[in-house]
């Protein structure tokens, strides 16, 4: 029998994926974990409780990472544009239209599930066609088999009884998933007005400091925040006067926050 590899990020649906799979009593040898060391507490503590239920049952648990410290590739490493030639220093912020950290993720683990001549299952939802559409011939969704969206596999981890727990900096609990979207890096860019808002508001001296050190190396603007009330306000020190402002964005779920 072909060697299997279960992608798990500790997110939602690959959560929802890795525990339907053992449910069903599908046969799988290995979970592969892949950090770039960005990832909030939440899922460092899920990953810990994922190795301690499957490695006694005899599940191979393997963390993978990129070959550079993501801070490393994002304010330091010097590399060519390119377009111009012109040599460049660090990649800068990473989401949108350069995910130079998801290039790494996927190329990390392509090449690790291929010195196995593995099948690997991926956690990508029904609502993720494109994605499912461009997957690699060894790779299986079974998600999208199984019909399941990302909301349903939500529904499914709340019943597993799974959560995204993560101490606010007033010592409260919240649950990633009631705050956030999608939980990818804390950095990603590719967070939307409301998950920004959300950091400020539950980490201010921890992730959100982070992004406020991050955007103080960088002259890029975090996002391409635009409106005529605010004038442009995507560099993360706009955006914080803009919430101490009294600023409360709406939550309007965009599907093309995808990340990771
Ligand atoms: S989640 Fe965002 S920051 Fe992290 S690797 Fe993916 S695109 Fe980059």
């Amino acid at each position: 029998m072909r060697y299997k590899i279960v992608s798990l990020s500790c997110g939602n649906d690959s959560m929802a994926m890795l525990y339907e799979l053992y449910r069903r009593g599908e046969h799988f040898d290995e979970i592969v974990f892949y950090s770039n060391g960005m990832d909030f507490k939440a899922i460092y503590r899920l990953w810990e409780q994922v190795k301690a239920k499957f490695e006694p049952l005899g599940v191979v648990c393997t963390e993978l990472k990129p070959k550079n410290d993501f801070l490393f590739d994002m304010f330091e490493r010097w590399k060519e544009k390119r377009d111009t030639g012109e040599m460049v220093q660090g990649d800068g912020w990473c989401g949108g239209g350069c995910r130079w950290g998801t290039f790494e993720k996927i190329s990390t683990i392509n090449r690790y599930a291929k010195s196995k001549n593995a099948t690997v299952f991926v956690g990508l939802a029904k609502d993720e066609q494109k994605r499912i559409l461009d997957l690699e011939d060894f790779k299986v969704a079974p998600l999208n088999d199984w019909g399941y969206t990302q909301a349903d596999c939500l529904k499914i981890n709340r019943r597993n009884g799974i959560q995204w727990l993560e101490q606010t900096d007033n010592a409260e609990w919240v649950d990633l998933y009631d705050i956030l979207d999608r939980v990818s890096c804390w950095c990603c860019a590719n967070k939307n007005l409301w998950e920004l808002y959300n950091i400020w508001k539950y980490f201010p001296d921890t992730y959100w400091q982070g992004l406020k050190d991050m955007q103080s190396r960088l002259d890029m603007p975090m996002k391409k925040f635009k409106n005529a009330k605010f004038g442009e306000y995507g560099n993360v020190f706009d955006l914080e006067k803009v919430f101490e402002g009294g600023y409360v964005p709406n939550h309007r779920k965009r599907s093309d926050n995808n990340a990771g």
